[in-house]
């Protein structure tokens, strides 16, 4: 299986060099040359461990790793890191089925992958007999940025720089970047938001003569972020697992078709879902969940993509996104893989922020439904299904739960439940009483224990006494220099 770019069909590269290069020469996203199809019964993988799953679903992308390194990689990845043996447990609550992907060390679902995504990628540096140090950069808008750096830290030739918008990250977000041990790990906050961090990111990548400054030193770049196809792949994983165990559990039956729905930023997750629905795994519609940045909410509406318009701030900051990355990966599949085609769609956002698909491009999102849910909405759904049933959602979670109801068919509703209340504590808690409003982050976590009766996850006790170890802070266009500075060149 090769890789080809969503921008020029004629490239073509292994599965270790698209993991390791991140993001193609021309800016393009590499994708699979064709999705491959599950070469297993879903009915034989009920008793499987997802560790199993796993292995079944990236051996059919990673070809050119062996059997011994894949597995290698998946015991290192989905170990006690994970606080439930399961790794990505289903919750059945208020009539929905909630696949809780944050159970990992950062308690948020970017575990799922990065807790993988070192190990792809030393594996592959190997492979390709890469000597030099991996730079790994990445562009967070909270979560990312943790999961990236706990993965990474003290992984041998590689070297993480992180960038997060300074006041667009949670308290405890932030915190658990800023207290990261590890030597070869750098966090900066940038003065501006998210889009300027991915966007100065994606521009380091594609600047030659820094890739070549950064070549003479012994550096390369790679990206942790969601473009990278190493991140990608272990994300399908959990929509295959999470159709074994319902089968299992005798929720659904053989063949029965669910729906997902995925809290949307970059269109990493639910894009990764679209793939298992191509590799035959039996899913209906893929809903797309965005928060008032509902940027993709009208581009499914309209089949105009307009990012021309405010940026917001919400309670859902890792949804806080005006350019969705891998929807470029989606553009691919229904142009046809017509890399012409993207190439001059992808040129027209960056000259006018906007492009709008063809009839027949737009033939093919039959599968998807787009839907929001505003500050308001998210609030009261998490009071609802807590008054419900006891089971508090964080602010993503809530966002998707609330589209799922609202977009609800006959199918059953797998809703992919990205981050733990913890995470978002204050949000949350002002949601299920405004009396929680004016407290301290910090001191509202023992409330939602009592409310909740879920235990403090050890991600938060880590923070609760750990200090500040970076404090590194730049404008959106001093990127360059401040990553020059870092390493020393
Ligand atoms: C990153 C993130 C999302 C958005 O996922 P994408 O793959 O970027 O669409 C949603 N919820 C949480 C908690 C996240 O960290």
């Amino acid at each position: 299986m090769n890789y080809t770019s969503t921008r020029d069909n004629k490239v073509s590269v292994s599965a270790s060099q698209a993991i390791l290069k991140g993001l193609a020469f021309d800016g393009g996203l590499f994708v699979p040359k064709e999705i491959p199809k599950l070469d297993v019964d879903i009915e034989k993988l009920k008793n499987s461990t997802y560790q199993e799953v796993a292995y079944e679903v990236m051996k059919l992308y990673l070809t050119d790793f062996t059997e011994e390194e894949l597995k290698d990689c998946i015991t290192k990845a989905y170990d006690q890191k994970f606080d439930t043996p399961e790794i990505a447990p289903i919750k059945k609550a208020a009539g929905a089925y909630y696949l809780e992907l944050f159970h990992g060390a950062t308690i948020a679902f970017k575990d799922m992958a990065l807790s993988i995504l070192p190990h792809l990628l030393t594996t592959s540096a190997k492979k390709n007999m890469v000597k030099k140090e991996i730079v790994i950069l990445a562009a967070t808008s909270g979560d990312t940025g943790k999961a990236a750096m706990a993965g990474f830290a003290d992984v041998e030739q590689t070297r993480i720089i992180v960038f997060y918008p300074k006041d667009g990250v949670s308290k405890v977000q932030e915190m658990q970047m800023l207290t990261q041990k590890g030597k070869n790990v750098d966090v900066v906050a940038i003065e501006g938001n998210f889009d300027m961090a991915q966007t100065g990111v994606k521009t380091m990548f594609e600047d030659t003569r820094l890739n070549a400054e950064l070549e003479e030193k012994g550096y390369q770049f790679s990206s942790a972020n969601s473009i990278n196809i190493g991140r990608l792949v272990p994300q399908i994983v959990y929509y295959v697992y999470a159709y074994a165990n319902l089968l299992k559990t005798g929720e659904i039956q053989e063949g029965e078709k669910i729906n997902v729905v995925v809290p949307t930023g970059n269109f990493g997750n639910i894009l990764a879902a679209y793939y298992g629905k191509e590799m035959g795994l039996p899913i209906d519609k893929l809903i797309c969940a965005s928060n008032e940045n509902k940027v993709l909410f009208d581009f499914f509406s309209t089949g105009t993509y307009d990012r021309n318009r405010e940026f917001l701030l919400t309670s859902s900051p890792s949804m806080d996104i005006l350019i969705s990355s891998n929807l470029e990966r989606l553009l691919y599949l229904i142009a046809g893989q017509d890399a012409e085609k993207v190439r001059s769609l992808m040129a027209e956002l960056k000259v006018t922020g906007a492009y709008t698909i063809t009839p027949e491009m737009r033939e093919k999102l039959q599968d998807f439904i787009g839907g929001y849910a505003t500050e308001e909405d998210t609030n009261e759904e998490i009071k609802r299904v807590y008054e419900e049933c006891g089971y508090v959602l964080d602010t993503h979670t809530a966002v998707a739960s609330f589209v799922g109801k609202k977009e609800a068919t006959d199918k059953k509703t797998v809703i992919a439940s990205t981050a733990s209340p913890y995470k978002f504590v204050k949000s949350v808690m002002s949601a299920i009483d405004k009396k929680y409003g004016n407290e301290d982050e910090f001191e509202l976590l023992e409330e939602l224990h009592k409310i909740s009766g879920v235990a403090l996850p050890e991600a938060i006790k880590e923070i609760l006494d750990a200090k500040p170890l970076h404090d590194k802070v730049c404008k959106a266009d001093q990127m360059e220099a401040i990553t020059k500075e870092i390493l020393d060149i």
